[in-house]
């Protein structure tokens, strides 16, 4: 295997301009991603191009939670609250380091929009449908019960809550985590590579596409037997690029969170609670800091850099002081944040937040097959989905049958680990001790790359990088040889998160980075300068 490296890009633009594939995947979202995975188990050779850099779509900018589906339960989507917590049980599995289980407090309020009744009955419910585990089903709790644990909360509003359980994530990992992989397996997969046009046949049948570098501007084709969109909120725009499947299916609600320091909101757990308007919002403590989202509104701009409004980050603000009366935050404390669009599958004269997140797949005469809408949680069912009806065609083609789906037993790249998730990170953080880090930061390595956190620390034992603490030097030098990096924010964003969590350290490191990366590249001046800015430009925020 070709190290996942981005000096190897053109080996790879290679291979995908001279060798025919079975399938090509249009997008490297976690949708795309989870479709590469399952047809390379089935034994398919597959590829996948995403245009920006994996996961910059939606698929780094969610609440960042493996659900158990309980919103459903509230629109009464039973089957899909019994399949996403399946799912959930199946992706912790199989990335536990990207899965963690987090306490969630759902306070109970006066004239609030879940009495005690219907707390009770539907979380017992969504218990018994998503088959959660007997040690982490819900627990009622009193009102004192509950401003024991968050005394934060409103005195006089609270009548009592739920504690019950939802796994934290880092999408943008998990995305890359099931990537990478994909590609360990023998699939191909590149970023920065658009699909601009589709390959048509005499017949009308999609054979591949016209697609371009977006790094060098060269434009290549990519043949294929099958081609998919995959492509979240640019479904429509891809679709269009196939003359038989013009009209459009989805509809865009924006979701925004904001980041701000723990201590301007010291929660000791993650919560879910209501705002004024009917909505439910959850606050969530993470990595010293605490994020809040999400807002749902429907949104028409830029597809690619939705922006946080001063609007959005007001409504969050009011959200968290009207439930939290001690807290009083300030649009000035947010540090950080982001925006991201739901793909929704078109719901006509629904409002953002009651149309349903459920996926659909479209097959067109021209043999393209598109997926839209769906959640994280939900990324194997919905490859599944799609790698069946290429099942489907290629046994009725030649009769021969690729089999069932595998990825419910495959291990994602960073998920393997040799005992158990502790003792592997005793052993790092032992190592890592030895080397000079600290445990937390021995700590925050192993939950970004799990099984991967040998390869890491074995860049401690070669040249450090000028000016750069240990810790960001081994993942930078990770990051470039194994994980196709090609932008500065392609680090502190999508490998990181650092932007989100630690933008302290973003702020302090980012010239080193950049030099760092200019050397390695051998970026001119301006080509740097630029990369710096870009960096600048995700750093403002409300
Ligand atoms: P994307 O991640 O957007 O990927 C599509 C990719 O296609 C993009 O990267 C884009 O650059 C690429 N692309 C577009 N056009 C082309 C082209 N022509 N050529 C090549 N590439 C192209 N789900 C959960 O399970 N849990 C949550 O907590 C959760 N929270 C959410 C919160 C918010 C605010 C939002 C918006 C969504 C949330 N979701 C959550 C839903 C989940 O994030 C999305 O369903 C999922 O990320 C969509 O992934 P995708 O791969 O379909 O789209």
């Amino acid at each position: 295997m070709i190290s996942f490296s981005n000096t190897n890009r053109r080996k790879f633009r290679e291979h995908l301009e001279h060798e025919r594939y079975d399938l090509l995947i249009i997008g490297g979202g976690i949708t795309g991603a989870g479709i590469l995975l399952d047809a390379q188990t089935r034994g398919l050779k597959a590829a996948l191009i995403e245009m920006q850099d994996f996961a910059q779509g939606t698929s780094s900018r969610s609440t960042k939670l493996i659900h158990g589906g309980l919103r459903y339960l509230k629109q009464l989507e039973l089957a899909l609250v019994a399949e996403v917590g399946r799912e959930r049980a199946i992706v912790h599995k199989n990335a536990p380091h990207l899965t963690i289980a987090e306490k969630m407090l759902l306070p109970l309020t006066k004239n609030g929009s879940i009495g005690k009744l219907g707390a009770w009955f539907g979380l017992w419910l969504y218990d018994y449908l998503a088959g959660v585990k007997k040690e982490e089903r819900r627990i009622m709790l009193s009102a004192d019960e509950v401003l024991k644990r968050e005394p934060l909360l409103d005195k006089s509003k609270t009548i009592g809550g739920v504690l019950y359980y939802e796994y934290r994530t880092d999408d943008a990992r998990l995305t890359f985590e099931i990537i990478k992989e994909a590609v360990e397996r023998g699939g191909l997969a590149l970023n920065y590579v658009k699909a601009e046009k589709m390959v048509v046949n005499q017949a009308g049948k999609v054979t591949g596409v016209q697609a371009q570098d977006m790094l060098s501007g060269e434009s290549f084709p990519i043949h294929a037997e099958y081609i998919i969109n995959a492509t979240g909120p640019w479904v429509d725009e891809t679709d269009a690029l196939d003359q038989t499947s013009r009209k459009s299916k989805i509809i865009h609600t924006k979701g925004v969170h904001i980041v701000i320091d723990h201590k301007k909101l010291p929660i000791r757990q993650s919560v879910y609670f209501d705002v004024p308007d009917g909505r439910m919002v959850f606050a969530i403590p993470r990595e010293g800091k605490t994020y809040i989202g999400t807002t749902d509104t429907f949104y028409s701009g830029d597809i690619k850099n939705p922006e946080i409004t001063g609007e959005d980050c007001q409504y969050l603000v009011n959200a968290v002081n009207e439930v939290f009366s001690d807290a009083a935050i300030q649009v000035g404390d947010i540090e950080s944040g982001w925006a991201g669009l739901r793909p929704l599958v078109r719901e006509e004269g629904k409002a953002p937040s009651a149309i349903s997140r459920k996926d659909e797949v479209f097959e067109y005469e021209s043999g393209l097959i598109t997926i839209a809408g769906g959640k994280l949680t939900g990324y194997r069912k919905m490859a599944e989905k799609v790698v069946d009806i290429v099942r489907k065609r290629i046994k009725a083609r030649n009769g021969k049958d690729i089999g069932p789906c595998q990825t419910a037993m495959v291990k994602l790249a960073g998920g393997k680990f040799s005992s158990s998730l502790e003792k592997d990170l005793a052993g790092y953080v032992k190592e890592g001790n030895s080397l000079g880090l600290s445990e937390n930061e021995t700590e925050r390595i192993f939950y970004r790359f799990g099984s991967n956190t040998k390869k890491v620390l074995d860049f401690a034992r070669k040249p450090p990088v000028n000016d750069l603490p240990l810790y960001w030097s081994i993942q930078l030098q990770y990051c470039l040889e194994e994980e196709l990096i090609a932008n500065a924010d392609d680090f502190f964003v999508r490998r990181t998160g650092a932007l989100y969590f630690d933008i302290g350290q973003v702020k302090k490191h980012k010239e080193a980075v950049v030099a760092y990366m200019a050397a390695y590249f051998q970026w001119p001046e301006n080509f740097k300068l630029e990369q710096l800015k870009s960096v600048d430009t995700l750093l403002v925020h409300c």
